[in-house]
């Protein structure tokens, strides 16, 4: 089934789970029960991440096969411009039709390592929305999904930009909006509002990922994701003196955004699980209490 199909048909918000494709052979189980105890919950798709360049492209191609076999769940396989040309995206695309697999997320990506630019990256497509138009031309019968960034990509001049760069993918073809992980609600429903403003009406499914450790807080607010920790959810992860403890509090900050998404009509909620089952089970505890 096509996302924006599964988004069409329910006035309730959906909910999907992201992984990806683990690099040592031995780790593959643990994945496929983590997907099995996180299906448990009756997510309406998952999807897997594509690694900008290297060994770990085709292994996409199998564990998004491989789910789409053994669960039936409607699968949604990330797919870059960077390090990609027409002929490969076609291929992987007959492939994915041939086995069922429709849906897309088209992502530029980020420059891989081993590179000394993204230029260097970067064959055919330049912008997602360049691959988006391929897409579109090419498979028609491919649904696609499209990144968000409700705080700024960290590329971008400006937030105006921002909102024109996001309505050219949506001209182009795209379905839906999946944002980036944030932890400030407030950021979320400001850039529905300002996609509103631009005539973006395709639903912004949120990104939530919850802190769990203090090491991963600061890597999730550097870099590429550069997302804005609120000073209270700070405070707490700072004045705690375990990881357990941090978890938790990560748990709890969001089961509140999810909850709060929930009663403000999102249409769409996304958990960036890291192929873990835990904090993604116990938040859905928390709001179905
Ligand atoms: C939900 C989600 C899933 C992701 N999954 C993956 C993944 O699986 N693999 C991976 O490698 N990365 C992934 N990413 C990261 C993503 O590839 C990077 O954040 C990347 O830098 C931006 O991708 P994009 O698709 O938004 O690119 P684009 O929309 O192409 O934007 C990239 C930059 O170019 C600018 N831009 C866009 N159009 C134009 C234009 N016409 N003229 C000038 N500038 C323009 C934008 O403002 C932005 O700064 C994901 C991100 C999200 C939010």
């Amino acid at each position: 089934m096509l996302v924006r199909e599964i988004l069409n048909s329910t006035s309730e918000p959906v909910f999907s789970f992201e992984f990806f494709p683990p690099k040592k052979e031995e780790e593959w189980n643990t994945l496929f029960a983590t997907i099995a105890s996180l299906t448990s919950l009756n997510p309406s798709y998952v999807s897997v991440t594509y690694g900008a360049g290297g060994s770990t492209r085709s292994k996409t191609h199998d564990l998004v096969t491989r789910i789409q076999k053994e669960t039936g769940i409607t699968v949604v396989s990330h797919l870059t411009c960077v390090c990609s040309d027409r002929e490969e995206t076609s291929s992987i695309l007959e492939n994915y039709l041939e086995n069922g697999i429709n849906n897309v997320l088209a992502l530029r990506g980020d420059k891989p390592q081993g590179v000394a630019t993204l230029a260097e990256a970067i064959k055919d497509f330049e912008h997602a929305a360049d691959l988006i138009r391929f897409i579109k031309i090419r498979f028609p019968a491919i649904g696609i999904g499209v990144a968000g960034f409700p705080e700024g990509h960290p590329e971008t001049p400006n937030r105006l930009k921002e909102i024109d760069y996001l309505k050219e993918k949506i001209d182009a073809g795209a379905d839906y909006i999946v944002t980036q992980l944030f932890f400030d609600n407030r950021d979320y429903f400001d850039y529905v509002e300002r996609c509103a403003i631009a005539g973006i009406t395709v639903p912004i499914i949120a990104g939530i990922m919850p802190v769990s450790t203090k090491k991963g807080m600061i890597r999730m607010s550097e870099l590429a994701l550069g997302a804005r920790i609120p000073a209270p959810l700070l405070k707490q992860v700072l004045e705690s003196d375990s990881d357990r403890d941090v978890a938790e509090i990560g748990i709890d900050w969001a089961t509140r955004q999810v909850q709060e998404l929930i009663d403000q009509q999102c249409k769409g909620i996304h958990f960036y699980t890291l192929n873990l089952a835990d904090a993604t089970l116990k938040i859905f505890r928390n709001i179905r209490q």
